[in-house]
């Protein structure tokens, strides 16, 4: 799966589900000069597998919007919403080892049952239908009920042992330094639902090593996902990359920028005369 790269690659990742703003300009920024620093090439990737909240039309503004900040990626740009099959083959390889098991909950059962949370401060999943036996869980798949598939992070940990990666930083230059990864912390997380063969873990470490992507550029925020990646990584035998966990944009308020509260888009602040000199100068680069 994985394909062989003599020269660093590293990766822009956005989802297009809303236009860029300042805390994406600051990633993209920051990977492609990393990928200078490492003389190294960036990709870019479209991460499109939520089909609700995914819209063509961002993905031409994203397009847009890294060439007016002067950055450029070769051709052509992988699309995830075009490579399920590719992730179904993925998510059988972890089913044929038994670590993949349904779910029926639902969102308010999870969250009244729950007895702790995860590193996003989410309800952590309480393993409610980890143990279901085998006729149940055949009688309600085939009622045709809402269905998550879930990886046994036990099971899936007993196998792998203890897991490590690699990550840099403040400076992507940096020497690499040996983490320890603590996928149990997120509990049995869900990698497939019913007429999605993916998640946003599974398609990420899947495309990862497709890309031959060596350095993964990341927010801080993405940092304790990264435990999954780990995971999953080494139960489909696919190389891990040196993760750079970079800081992130913050409003007045302290808070991440975000496309759902409104942040202005890189689209806004050109409309009012803003140059890439000034983003750049705004995210300190
Ligand atoms: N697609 C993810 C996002 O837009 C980031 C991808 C990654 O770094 O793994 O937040």
């Amino acid at each position: 799966m994985s394909k062989p790269s003599s020269s660093p690659v590293l990766r822009f990742a956005p989802s297009p589900n809303g236009r860029l703003h300042l805390g994406h300009a600051y990633s993209a920024l920051v990977t492609w000069n990393a990928a200078r620093l490492l003389g190294g090439t960036a990709l870019l990737r479209i991460e499109d597998i939520d089909a609700e909240r995914s819209k063509p039309e961002f993905v031409t503004a994203i397009a847009e919007d890294l060439t007016w900040l002067g950055l450029d990626w070769p051709e052509p740009v992988m699309q995830q919403s075009h490579r399920m099959a590719v992730y179904a083959d993925a998510g059988n390889h972890l089913r044929a080892q038994g670590l993949l098991y349904p779910c029926f909950c639902s969102r308010s059962e999870i969250a009244a049952a729950a007895m702790a949370t995860d590193p996003d401060g989410a309800p952590l999943y309480p393993g409610t239908c980890r143990h279901l036996d085998r006729g149940t869980q055949i009688e309600r798949l085939e009622r045709g009920d809402p269905v998550q598939f879930r990886l046994d992070a036990e099971a899936a940990t007993a196998r792998t042992g203890m897991l490590t990666f690699t990550a840099v930083g403040p400076l992507v230059t940096d020497r690499p330094q040996v983490r320890y990864a603590r996928p149990e912390r997120w509990g049995d997380v869900v990698l497939q639902r019913k007429g999605t063969p993916t998640s946003y873990h599974l398609s990420v470490v899947v495309d990862d090593a497709a890309q031959g992507v060596t350095h993964v550029t990341r927010g801080r925020d993405m940092e304790a996902a990264t435990d999954i990646h780990v995971l999953l990584q080494m139960l489909l035998g696919l190389p891990s990359p040196i993760y750079h966990f970079h800081r992130l944009i913050l409003d007045d308020e302290g808070k991440k920028l975000s496309k759902s509260k409104g942040s202005q888009s890189l689209a806004d602040l050109r409309a009012i005369g803003w140059t890439p000199a000034d983003v750049r100068r705004a995210v300190g680069l």
